[in-house]
């Protein structure tokens, strides 16, 4: 049996290991055929028999939550209850059987098609993709109708497992109500072929904390039932038919894993504080306003990046001042008065908004992206403008400037944010007259000019993951230069510290918001050299806090002196490592 990898968006973190648990997809099995009329009323009872079947048992599923569930799990079911309750899919099918004289399988599936074709013109994100959830209910239907035998594990099958041997599915698409079956089975993951970050699924994944990755693509087609499959949810990553030697490996990283998770839980409520009395402020980074559950689940205390160009992204029409302002509005208040920090529009490069109009340009890093994109297009950038202002009356909301590499960037924007103000003004509009004004530090030329910019801003972001690909000159998105990308390069640690600098001598506060900051090995060189906010995807938030914890600053000052000191990676890497074992060791470069 050879041995093989695939790879998608991983949603979950862990890493779990198992047999392949194969979900059929029931939609490619309906066939289509014609039924004489004395059989019609019959045909309709049998659909209608499966609809109260699958509206059964989607009221066992929901009554036999645990209390303790997430509350999301609940919502889906109501959700797909609600729609099996709506006449489109519980009468209309009753009226295709008839006029076509054709199967209940088929009659729901012409339906189901045609619904799914009118969220597809829904330009909001979010509710479009709830059209999944109508294909997930029908395919419940259609399984009734196909007599399948319920798709979960049977509890022999189940209870034959060893625990190594736990099953992971494998699907196409999974509904809320399968996964919660999964759940109480207790199975190690879920991967699929389809699902966006966004896709219940994904938000499921996140909320049940099992490892999962999504957009698999054929994962389902690649994969056999019974298949040994390993699931890296960080990485994004499924080995099939792992050898004997990469089992044993990744059985070793994931009771690791498993036990860091275990006592990392214990510090959830502790504060960031090291040992001589520090205060770090850890923020986490989202994408959705969905995140924010796993920010609070992590303990962090605010958020220091959301980047909005998210909600802009896969579709064909820019979000509306409202749209904006509902998200926006939405995330500043579940954070209930701590810092939110939201990043104006960073499109371009590898974030395009609809991949079907890419713009394709020689260098698109190098391009109109972030704040060029939005000050050559002052009408877009005034409607996210009014709508972040709006949603700052609503908590504490600071603006964030992406790419800043000029003064007259930060200037014009400031006059764009005057006229948005003006305008609210106009209108009687309430918002944060005093509000708070970021930019962020990702390009060499702002890091060298960091002061100039710090005397005209309000707070600095250091974004890593843009400073290094600019000063390395490797392209992010390039895996044929990726061994390149090196955090510790001196010449982008100078960069950081330039900047952090700067922050101290204008008495402007510096953050961290690239890939840097949830990089726990990173974390006692960064603190060391003055950096008192970091912020980092929720999964790291503990294991970051977990190294500030075992911190001595006066220590770590001294010695990440000495590392900025150097000018070879070489020299550089090690004493990293020494630093992390322990804090006040003396750190003495090799000759
Ligand atoms: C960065 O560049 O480090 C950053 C946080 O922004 P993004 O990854 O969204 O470009
Ligand atoms: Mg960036």
């Amino acid at each position: 049996m050879t041995s093989f990898s695939i790879h998608g968006v991983g949603v979950s973190s862990g890493i779990a290991i198992g047999q392949a648990h194969l979900i059929s997809n029931a939609l490619l099995e309906v066939v289509h055929y014609q039924l004489p009329m004395h059989l019609i009323d019959d045909e309709i009872k049998r659909f209608s028999d499966a609809i109260a079947t699958v509206k059964y048992d989607l009221e066992k599923i929901n009554s036999s939550l645990r209390k303790n569930a997430p509350a999301e799990l609940s919502a889906f079911i109501g959700t797909h209850l609600m729609m099996l309750s709506d006449k489109s899919l519980s009468e209309a099918p009753k009226k295709i059987i008839q006029n076509e004289k054709c199967n209940a399988e088929w009659a729901i599936k012409l339906q189901m098609d045609e619904i799914v074709e009118q969220f597809e013109q829904i330009e909001d994100n979010y509710l479009r993709e709830r059209k999944q959830d109508v294909i997930q209910v029908v395919e419940r239907v259609i399984k009734v109708l196909l007599g399948h035998p319920s798709q979960l594990a049977t509890e022999q099958q189940l209870s034959a497992l060893s625990e190594e041997h736990k099953l992971i599915l494998v699907a196409h698409d999974i509904s809320p109500a399968d996964a919660i079956q999964f759940k109480q089975h207790e199975f190690a993951a879920f991967i699929t072929d389809v699902g966006g970050i966004t896709s219940h699924t994904a938000i499921l994944a996140r909320s049940l904390n099992i490892p999962s990755i999504v957009a698999l693509q054929k994962a389902r087609d690649l994969i056999r039932d019974g298949e040994i499959i390993i699931v890296d949810g960080k990485q994004g990553v499924v080995i099939i038919n792992p050898d004997k030697n990469i089992l044993t490996e990744y059985k070793l990283r994931q009771e690791q894993w498993e036990l860091e998770q275990q006592k990392l839980q214990r510090i959830k409520s502790t504060k960031a504080v090291t040992l001589d009395g520090i205060n770090i402020d850890l923020f986490a980074n989202i994408e959705v306003p969905d995140d924010v559950t796993a920010v609070k689940a992590a303990g962090a205390t605010g958020i220091g990046l959301y980047r909005t160009e998210f909600l802009f992204m896969n579709r064909r029409e820019m979000p509306d001042e409202e749209e904006q302002f509902i998200a926006y509005k939405k995330v500043a208040e579940a954070m209930k008065g701590d810092v939110v920090i939201i990043r104006t529009l960073d499109l371009g490069a590898d974030k395009q908004m609809n991949p079907d109009t890419v713009v394709t340009c020689a260098n698109p890093a190098l391009g109109l992206r972030a704040i060029r994109y939005c000050l050559s297009e002052p009408q877009i950038f005034h409607t996210q403008l009014r709508a972040l202002l709006r949603a700052s009356h609503f908590g504490n909301i600071k603006i964030l400037v992406p790419m800043l590499s000029t003064l007259s960037e930060l200037r014009q924007t400031k006059l764009l944010l005057e006229r948005a103000k003006l305008s609210l003004r106009k209108q009687g509009v309430l918002f944060n007259e005093n509000i708070a004004l970021g930019g962020m530090i990702e390009i060499p030329a702002a890091a060298i000019n960091a002061e100039a910019f710090a005397s005209e801003l309000d707070f600095l972001s250091i974004g890593t993951n843009d400073l290094i690909q600019y000063t390395l000159a490797i392209d992010r998105t390039d895996d044929a230069v990726a061994h390149l990308y090196n955090p510790l390069h001196p010449s982008v640690l100078k960069l950081i510290s330039m900047t952090i600098k700067a922050g101290e001598k204008l008495g402007k506060s510096v953050s961290v918001c690239g890939e840097m900051a949830g990089d726990a090995k990173l974390t006692k060189l960064l603190i060391g050299m003055g950096l008192r906010q970091l912020s980092m995807h929720p999964s790291h938030i503990l294991s970051v806090k977990q190294q500030i914890l075992h911190s001595q600053m006066s220590a770590l000052s001294a010695n990440s002196r000495k590392i900025l000191n150097l000018t070879d990676i070489e020299k550089i890497e090690p004493l990293v490592a020494k630093l992390n074992r322990t804090a006040d060791l003396r750190l003495n470069p090799r000759p």
